[in-house]
Order: structure tokens, then C-alpha cells, then sequence
């Protein structure tokens, strides 16, 4: 836990009572803070209550009288309509901030490196976190993924700090210090909360903000809103490394046939890193060398780190393998973007697809259609995708996952086309049938680990 001894004494009001809440409640009880808590959920009340959380009603709070507000980010602020407690405090001119603010406060004297991105975030963190520590220096992921950030342990004073930060993070924030901020890539998602496209760019810019003089900011150059991003800040004289996975770039980072170039000069072959498949993630590679250059380690310290990345679940994992056919598990792509990454990989995919449909559908996937065999279509989504396949790709609508993975097995096996895969890229939010992404994923892997020889787990 990250010890805030700066906030003994002082009214703080938690909104939201997940993982983060939870453990930024933990910090402020530890550090004598007057906590009162909030969650509107009665089970998230109910559970904090248990761990012996203070829960009082903001409605029942003038809220004038906190000196701070410790908000979720999962909890809208601004967009599509901002929680009346939001503008409340805001009228009352109290702080409004996130977790992540009082991780800056407590440790303002360490090095903190940062990844933001619409895609890849979760991949880049723990992998630069994994080449620091492979150099021998002590490092500790989390923020928006796993490890809420003020859980995260105390490091000594050479340690590093990586954290995944969401944009509804980087909003909540002032204090933060930079030695590096990595922007992965901008393409439209989360557009409802951030008021369309400019809202969402302009949350993402904001990680630069918190640069330290001389620190670097990591940025692609392969989208539109990231290379006007570039132009700026290299305008403002701030330190750009660029990274490109579509061409070589003589100053920068870049793999655009997946050998990593350093200034144009190669490194090492990405495409021999089991762990790290697809162009997407010779990016996040690209992304993380120069970070961990940035830092001052050396090229082929960085290179044999990489190698060894042990990958992250529900990310193009694979679960199973079973007549010759792998088994791929892909819940965390919740978004067409994300299921484009994985579906250029294979030539022949049995794809089950579906879920809590999400803005745009699927039909930008269709340039990759040839490679799909057939879709297996599951949750709310089934009828809108089965309208973009129809006639260019042939499907069943299964409903449940269970279904999905029984279908796909028969048709899978009975086809018995070498190298072909089955691939749980959902391109859809799990909210309909599942808890989360992660349940999805656990399901689906549960699921092939009944049938398969388990051999390539
Ligand atoms: P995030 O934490 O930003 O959601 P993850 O690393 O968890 O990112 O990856 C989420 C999904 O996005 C994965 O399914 C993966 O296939 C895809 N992805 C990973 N890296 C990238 C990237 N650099 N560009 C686009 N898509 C990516």
C-alpha cells in the first residue's frame, strides 16, 4: 500500500467503491483521514461496509465541507451527463481527483512512467514493467490494469512506477511527474464520455502535460490524431521519440517488417517472440524499447527482456489446441480495432464473435472477411452482425458461448484445414452474459481446457 500521511486529518469523500475506491479508502483510513464513502451500487456498499469502510450518503453530506473528493473514473464527471455529485462538488470548489492524484502526491520524489493509448496499454505496461525488472531494477505495473495505484508496493528510491493510465484517469489528475509518457495509438472509443473525438483526443494529450523537463514523450506516428499530437509537441521543444509499425523511420523506433529498428538500425526480430504476435504488438514493442532506452538501458539488455515476456491473458492467448487446431482466446478485444489485430494473424479463423454491441459494429472488418471460415455468433450483437456478414461470410447465431464453442469444434475439425484457429475476438462489450471481459475469457477457457490435450497451454 502507498502510505498518504499528507491527508491525515482532512475530509475526503471516495465515490465509487470498485477495486480502486476500495483501495483508496484502505490508504486514507491508514493515513487518519476522515473517510466517507460512496458507491451506488448497494452491493458495493454493502461489501466495503464489511471491510470496515465509513458509508455515508453524499446527499446527505454539504459537500463544502470535504476537503477532497476521490472520484472513480468510472463514474462520468463531464459526459454524456455528469453525476449530480460530480456537480455538486464542482459547485462547492472542492478538489475532484482520482487515485492516481494521491500516487503522484505520495511518491512526487520517484520515477513514474506512464502509457496511454486506445489500444495496447494493458500489453505495454506490463511489458516495460518486465524489461525494467529483467535489468535489475525494481518495477510495479498497474493503475487502470490489475493493481489498483495505491496498492502498488512501496519501491526503493531507484524503483520504477509504470502506470496504465485510462483517459478518465488523466482528467482526474494534476500532480503527476513524467519520466516518460508513451501515447500508443487514437482511434474512437469511449467517444460518449468524452463529448466525440476532440473531448477524447484532447484527454489523451493531457498525458504530456505531465512531462517532466527533459522527459520523454513516446508517441506512433501511424494515426492521424497522434502524428498532429507529434507535430505540436515538437514544436513546443519537448523530447519526441516516434514509433511506426508502417514505415522506417531513419530517428525514431520502428518494425514495419517486424525486425526492431533503433534510428534505423536493427535490433532484434519481433516476429520470433511467441508472446507478442501481430503488427499491434511489435508497436507496443517499439513503444516499450524506447521507453526502457529513455531510462538508460542498453539495446541488447532491452532485447533479451523482451524475448522473455511472458504475455498477458485474454489478449490472443493461447488456451488449447486440438486436432490440430488452436484455440486462441482474444475476450479483452472489445472493439473492432482491437479484433482487426488478431484476425490478420490467421489465414483461416473460426471466429466467435458477439456480445454488448459497442458503436460501429464490425463492418470496418470486413477487408478481412476472406480470412474468416465461418462466425459463430453470440449475445445482444447476433442480429446487427448477422446483417454485416450476411452474404460475405457464412454464420450460425449460437447465443451462448457454450454453443459458440461446441459448433465451432464440429465445424473446426470436420474442415481440418492446417494451421486453421478458433479465435474468441468478441469485438463486443461482455456485459450481456458475463461479469467481465476476464469471466469471458476464464469461460472460454475452461470451456476448450475440457476438450483439448492441453499440450500447447
Ligand atoms: P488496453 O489495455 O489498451 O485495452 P491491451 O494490451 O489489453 O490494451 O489489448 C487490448 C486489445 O487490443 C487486445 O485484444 C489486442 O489484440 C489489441 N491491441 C493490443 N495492442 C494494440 C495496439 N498497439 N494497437 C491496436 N490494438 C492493440
Amino acid at each position: 500500500m502507498i502510505p498518504v500521511p499528507f491527508l491525515k486529518g482532512k475530509r475526503v469523500l471516495v465515490m465509487g467503491l470498485g477495486k480502486s475506491g476500495t483501495a483508496t479508502a484502505r490508504a486514507l483510513l491508514a493515513a487518519g483521514a476522515g473517510v466517507m464513502a460512496w458507491d451506488d451500487s448497494e452491493a458495493g456498499r454493502k461489501a466495503a461496509a464489511e471491510a470496515g469502510i465509513p458509508i455515508r450518503d453524499p446527499a446527505q453530506i454539504p459537500l463544502e465541507k470535504a476537503d477532497l473528493v476521490v472520484w472513480s473514473p468510472g463514474i462520468p464527471h463531464t459526459h454524456p451527463q455528469p453525476h449530480p455529485v460530480a456537480e455538486r462538488v464542482r459547485a462547492a470548489g472542492v478538489p475532484l481527483v482520482c487515485d492516481v492524484e494521491l500516487l503522484a502526491l505520495a511518491k512526487a520524489g520517484s520515477r513514474i512512467l506512464a502509457v496511454t493509448g486506445t489500444n495496447g496499454k494493458s500489453t505495454t505496461t506490463t511489458l516495460l514493467a518486465h524489461v525494467l525488472a529483467e535489468a535489475g531494477i525494481a518495477a510495479a505495473a498497474g493503475g487502470n490494469l490489475g493493481t489498483p495505484a495505491l496498492d502498488l508496493p512501496e519501491l526503493p528510491g531507484d524503483g520504477r512506477y509504470v502506470l496504465e493510465l485510462s483517459s478518465y484517469q488523466l482528467e482526474l489528475t494534476n500532480s503527476l511527474k513524467l519520466g516518460v509518457a508513451i501515447l500508443l495509438n487514437v482511434t474512437p472509443d469511449h467517444l460518449g464520455r468524452h463529448g466525440g473525438m476532440t473531448g477524447y483526443i484532447a484527454a489523451k494529450r493531457r498525458v504530456f502535460d505531465y512531462l517532466t523537463p527533459g522527459g520523454a514523450a513516446v508517441i506512433s506516428v501511424d494515426d492521424g490524431p497522434c502524428r498532429s499530437i507529434v507535430a505540436e509537441l515538437s514544436r513546443m521543444g519537448v523530447r519526441v521519440v516516434k514509433v511506426s509499425v508502417e514505415s522506417v523511420l531513419s530517428e525514431g523506433v520502428s518494425a514495419p517488417e517486424g525486425v526492431l529498428l533503433d534510428n534505423a538500425k536493427p535490433i532484434c526480430d519481433l516476429k520470433e517472440i511467441a508472446n507478442l504476435p501481430g503488427r499491434h504488438n511489435w508497436q507496443n514493442a517499439c513503444a516499450v524499447y524506447a521507453a526502457a532506452r529513455a531510462e538508460g538501458l542498453a539495446p541488447k539488455v532491452i532485447a533479451a527482456a523482451l524475448a522473455t515476456y511472458p504475455g498477458l491473458g485474454h489478449r490472443q492467448e493461447l488456451v488449447g489446441s486440438d486436432h490440430g487446431i488452436d484455440w486462441i482466446n482474444d475476450s479483452k478485444a472489445t472493439n473492432a480495432d482491437a479484433v482487426e489485430k488478431a484476425l490478420v494473424c490467421y489465414d483461416h479463423v473460426y471466429w466467435i464473435a458477439g456480445g454488448q454491441a459497442k458503436e460501429g459494429g464490425i463492418a470496418s472488418l470486413e477487408k478481412h472477411f476472406g480470412r474468416v471460415q465461418h462466425a459463430f455468433l453470440i449475445g445482444e450483437a447476433s442480429e446487427a452482425f448477422a446483417a454485416t456478414l450476411e452474404g460475405k461470410v457464412r454464420y450460425t447465431r449460437c447465443a451462448t458461448l457454450d454453443k459458440a464453442v461446441a459448433a465451432a469444434r464440429n465445424l473446426a475439425v470436420s474442415d481440418a484445414i492446417p494451421g486453421a484457429v478458433v479465435l474468441l475476438s468478441p469485438a463486443c462489450a461482455s456485459w450481456d452474459q458475463f461479469k467481465s471481459f476476464e469471466d469471458r475469457g476464464d469461460t472460454f477457457r475452461a470451456l476448450v481446457q475440457a476438450f483439448s490435450d492441453g499440450g500447447a497451454v
